[in-house]
């Protein structure tokens, strides 16, 4: 003869463990957890950036930082442009400084065409 006693279903591990909730919504379900904060939360509340799961908040702090980091390798990459190009530059202007000191260098005789015959004489 049965009483009506209903058995609780019996789950490997011991004991009954209840669902996962969401940390902010009660009533629904956590689909997965926030990879920052290790909260569980519903589908709603979790937002998947590059195959990781982050709420909310996490997600924009997370965002934030990123913004901040490029913004970072951003001024860097100005800041290198500008240095090579004040390289260049400079070694530009040194190289023709050095080319004009070089033909100023370079004795008038050469010019009039009496230097080869007198570097050359027998
Ligand atoms: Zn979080
Ligand atoms: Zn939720």
């Amino acid at each position: 003869m049965t009483n009506g006693a209903v058995i609780p279903p019996v789950i490997p591990g011991g004991h009954v463990t209840p669902r996962r909730r969401c940390v902010r919504h009660e009533e629904r379900e956590a689909v997965g957890r926030c990879v920052v904060c290790k909260g569980g939360f519903c589908r709603e509340c979790l937002t998947e950036h590059e195959d990781r799961l982050y709420c909310g908040p996490c997600f924009a702090v997370r965002v934030e930082a990123g913004r901040r980091d490029g913004a970072r390798r951003l001024d860097w990459r100005r800041w290198r442009t500008a240095l090579l190009m004040t390289g260049s530059l400079l070694c530009l202007v040194t190289g023709i400084y050095l080319l004009g000191r070089m033909l100023a260098a370079i004795p008038a005789d050469v010019h009039d065409g009496t230097v080869w015959t007198e570097t050359f004489k027998p």
